[in-house]
């Protein structure tokens, strides 16, 4: 399994789509816990990392390239 690197801002799609049928998630908060929000119906969620982990699937987008300097 490949390891996955995500970070603040970066949007990605989860193993199991949103039930308003979107499976984009933007990753708005990191910490011990995890605050993702679709992308589609601006819902927000927060999932401990662990099992954040467990149900990504990959990553879409990163925010690495465009928001390097943002803190
Ligand atoms: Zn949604």
């Amino acid at each position: 399994m490949e390891k996955k690197e995500y970070q603040l801002g970066d949007v990605v799609q989860m193993k199991k789509p949103h039930p308003c049928g979107t499976n984009e998630m933007e990753i708005i908060r990191m910490g011990m816990d995890i605050r993702i929000k679709c992308v589609g119906c601006k819902h927000s969620v927060l999932v401990p990392r662990t099992k954040f982990e467990s149900k990504l699937k990959k990553i879409l987008r990163s925010n690495a390239a465009t928001e390097e300097e943002s803190t």
